[in-house]
This record gives C-alpha cells, structure tokens and sequence, in this order.
C-alpha cells in the first residue's frame, strides 16, 4: 500500500481471555492455520504494552472486510479489558501512524462492520479522551 492509499487505522482485539498473553507469533500460527497467509494485521500490542510488527504495512492486511486494500491494522491482545501499558502504546502507536498517514482516521473494527463488536470498546471516545489528556497527541 503506498502512504495516499490508507483510509483508515483499524483498532481491533485479539479476543482471547484477558488474563492470556499472546504475541505476533502466535497470532501468525493462528491466521496461517485458518489458511491465510499469514498474520492479518500489521501491528499487535500484547497485554504488557509491548509493540510488534506483524504484516509488512506495504502489503494489505487481512482483518476488515471490504477495507484491506485501505487501512492498516493494529490489534490489541485481550477481549474486553485492556491494560494500561497497551492502552499507553496504542495511544503512541496511532500517534505515529497518524504523522506518517496524516489522511487516515482512526476507527475500531466495529465501526467499518456492524455485524463486529471488537475491538469491545468505544474507540472514538477513547481518541477524545486521549487527545483532551495530552494537546500535542
Ligand atoms: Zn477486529
């Protein structure tokens, strides 16, 4: 994907049980065990706030319906209660992402597919929280 390319930044979960640690390995297992070519999205925040790269961003992810070919994802390992480390890296995370695709907006999976409720929380809200906590966000 060239940098005009992308749409959007897709937040997603992992939707694995809260209290499990997973890495970009294991979702890679996953994804290539459902037949794809490996891991769908580009990034993966782990339960300790760690970053990892999963897919190359030059080549489309597999994690939103109809969106793959114009956003880049990130997913966030857990179900519905994310700590504070990741929510830390995320909030650093889309900060890069949006200087380097400033035409992108942030959005959670469910927004871009109703019939999804990850990443189980409001992104939206959770992007105006962060940006009235910090001005330069
Ligand atoms: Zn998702």
């Amino acid at each position: 994907m060239n940098i005009s390319d992308v749409k959007y930044i897709v937040i997603h979960c992992s939707d694995t049980p809260n209290e499990r640690e997973h890495t970009a390995a294991d979702i890679h297992r996953w994804h290539k065990e459902m037949g794809w070519d490996g891991i769908g999205y580009h990034f993966v925040i782990g339960r300790g706030g760690a970053v990892e790269y999963g897919r190359p961003i030059y080549w489309p992810g597999a994690h939103v319906r109809g969106h793959n070919h114009e956003s880049i994802g990130v997913c966030l390992v857990g179900r519905d209660e994310f700590k504070q480390p990741q929510l830390s890296s995320l909030k650093s995370l889309v900060k890069a992402l949006r200087n380097k695709f400033n035409r992108a907006r942030v959005v959670g999976h469910r927004e871009l597919d109703s019939a999804k409720t990850c990443p189980n929380f409001n992104v939206q809200e959770w992007l105006t929280a962060v940006e009235s906590l910090n001005e330069d966000f």
